[in-house]
């Protein structure tokens, strides 16, 4: 196998940087901006919670619809790391998932029927998860709205955990199961809850990153992950413990840039105003680099 040593590698959460949160959809130009990364030999990577449905209908269809170059993998780590798969122009490869990182079907049934009993209104099942339990924002239910019963909900997603006797961490919130064990995280975002096993999360996805590019024979001078999240910067903070060169974007800091031990970039390090953030960030940053490349 020959090495090849990319100048950069893109390591990118979804929602937020790529996705609107508002429409949840990819915007044409950062499908573009991606295909002229690719096709300039950089390494593009999703790192996401979503399922790999999402990332097949949102990212790798119009991606092959915009004309991914012949030879080129693009690869997508789904669901915080229990569930990868890789494409290419002759469309996608088999899906891989960890079962030992999946929540018990049971437990994933119950919240299917609570959401159907008493959440209807501001949110639904994700029902294309493979490993984790995903509830999310209905699109035209208001933030605040959904936000005020995200927190009823997570509540109540507690409840069944302990139910189960399986044992959770929410925030600072923990609850141990019977055993002492706390194995599940239930995780708030924006526009949705996750709960999950405390072993997946941004840093697994990036460890797979390394492994799956390692194994086509690639590795990068340099890594550039972006995120809307606190969670995101576990991406950057493997890659540099790893001894990896990466700099971190930000795309959404409104709650500040905490201080790391590698560059962590915003909107305003590309002379935009505060008010860019999320896909028009992260489409900015895209941009940048494929320009630098030019
Ligand atoms: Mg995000």
């Amino acid at each position: 196998m020959t090495l090849t040593q990319p100048p950069l590698a893109l390591l990118l959460d979804v929602d937020g940087p790529l996705a609107s949160p508002v429409t949840r959809r990819v915007p044409e130009d950062i499908i573009s901006t991606l295909i002229g990364l690719v096709n300039r030999g950089i390494p593009v990577i999703f790192n996401t919670g979503r399922s790999d449905a999402f990332i097949t209908d949102q990212l790798m269809g119009p991606m092959l619809d915009a004309g991914l170059p012949a030879g080129s993998v693009v690869h997508a780590i789904c669901e915080k790391g229990a569930v990868w798969f890789s494409f290419t122009a002759d469309g996608p490869g088999p899906i891989h998932v960890d079962r030992e990182l999946a929540m018990p079907a049971a437990f994933g049934d119950d919240i299917r029927a609570l959401v159907a009993r008493s959440y209807d209104g501001h949110m639904f099942f994700d029902e294309t998860k493979r490993a984790m339990v995903s509830v999310e924002q209905h699109v035209e239910v208001e933030s605040a709205s959904y936000l005020l019963e995200q927190a009823k909900f997570d509540a109540d997603a507690l409840a069944l955990l302990a139910a189960h006797d399986l044992g959770a961490t929410r925030l600072e919130h923990r609850a141990p199961a019977s055993a002492g064990t706390v194995d599940y995280r239930v995780d708030p975002s924006i526009i949705s809850t996750d709960i999950e096993s405390v072993r997946l999360g941004k840093d697994l996805g990036a460890s797979r990153a390394v492994e799956l590019l390692a194994a086509q024979g690639i590795v990068p001078q340099a890594w550039r992950t972006v995120g809307d999240s606190r969670t995101d910067y576990a991406m950057a903070d493997w890659l540099h413990h790893q001894d990896h060169a990466v700099e971190h974007v930000d795309v959404r800091p409104a709650e500040g840039v905490p201080a790391k031990p590698y560059p962590v970039r915003t909107a305003a390090d590309l002379g935009l105003g505060g008010d860019v953030i999320n896909d028009f960030a992260g489409g900015a940053f895209l941009k940048s680099w494929l320009d630098a490349l030019a």
